[in-house]
């Protein structure tokens, strides 16, 4: 019965060593640490090793990545929390609009769009920078 098993771990052997250090390896292998400054995983097996220092560091391949875990709870709560902070920073007082946080200000009776300021009699005194 054939039944190839593709999770079959490389055995240290097999697996092909870079010499001469970081400069040598091809830009599509990644360590861990790489993959996971940019969110993702390896999902292949080890494709190379090099020499870092004191020990063989694992490369993957990068295009036999996945995106890395779900963010756990406190840090989804953190994401949420910040961003419904920005959403409410970004919200005029008056009108209930959500605009760009460059074009809400703050005044002592809260805080307004444009179009609301200007309603509400308040001298802009802001540069009005035309792009
Ligand atoms: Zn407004």
């Amino acid at each position: 019965m054939e039944n190839e098993d593709v999770n079959i771990p490389n055995t240290i052997a097999e697996i092909p060593k870079i010499i001469g250090g970081w400069v040598n390896v091809p830009d599509h292998l990644k360590c861990k640490l790489d993959l996971t400054k940019i969110r993702l995983k390896p999902s292949g097996l080890v494709q190379a090793q090099v020499w870092n220092k004191y020990t063989w560091i694992d490369l993957y391949d990068i295009n036999e990545t996945v995106p890395k875990n779900k963010l756990s709870e406190k840090q989804l709560l953190a994401l949420s929390v910040g961003r419904e902070r920005l959403k409410i920073a970004r919200t005029c007082d008056q009108c209930k609009q959500i605009v760009n946080i460059s074009d809400i200000k703050n005044v002592e009776v809260g805080k307004f769009c444009k179009d609301c300021l200007k309603e509400l009699g308040y001298a802009l005194q802001v540069h009005e920078e035309e792009t």
